[in-house]
């Protein structure tokens, strides 16, 4: 006895937009980039500050209290690493026709590293260890959009 098989194959994109949310700690970060402040949480063992914050520390594998250990950071951080892509951080699928640089940027008094869009520089401006700061969205939303990217300072 044989059994019928249909099997469909197809390649391609397939968008799809979504919503979740994405937690509680998360949440607190993404209210205060609504307001365009910085803000991490302090892991209370190690002492190291994450960006995005995080509810366990990777490294003493300890709980970060959600209603402790906050730790407002500056605008302003160190680049760390960067790349050249034509690809949109966001949108992977197109390429822009001019390259972007996109960098590894660690807000000063935090442990962790963002990556973000460095604007207004060109390739040959960049170097790592160089100081940048946040440049903020016009109109902030409550999400990762909320930085623009970053510039030199
Ligand atoms: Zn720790």
């Amino acid at each position: 006895m044989s059994e019928d098989k249909v099997i469909v194959s197809n390649k391609g994109l397939v968008r799809a937009d979504f919503n979740f949310w994405v937690g509680r700690y998360l949440d607190k970060f993404f209210d205060n980039l609504e307001n365009k402040k910085v803000i991490g949480n302090k892991c209370l063992k190690c002492g190291a500050v994450f960006i995005p914050p995080r509810k366990i520390c990777g490294k003493c594998n300890i709980v970060i209290p959600l209603e402790e250990n906050w730790v407002d950071l500056p605008d302003s951080g160190t680049l760390m690493n960067y790349t050249i892509t034509p690809y949109r951080v966001n949108d992977r699928t197109h390429r822009k026709a001019k390259n972007l640089l996109l960098g590894m940027v660690q807000i000063d008094g935090s442990n962790t590293s963002i990556v973000y869009r460095l604007l207004d520089l060109e390739p040959s401006d960049v170097k790592i260890g160089m100081k940048v700061k946040i440049e903020w969205a016009e109109k902030t939303k409550g999400d990762p959009s909320d930085i623009k990217g970053f510039v030199k300072m």
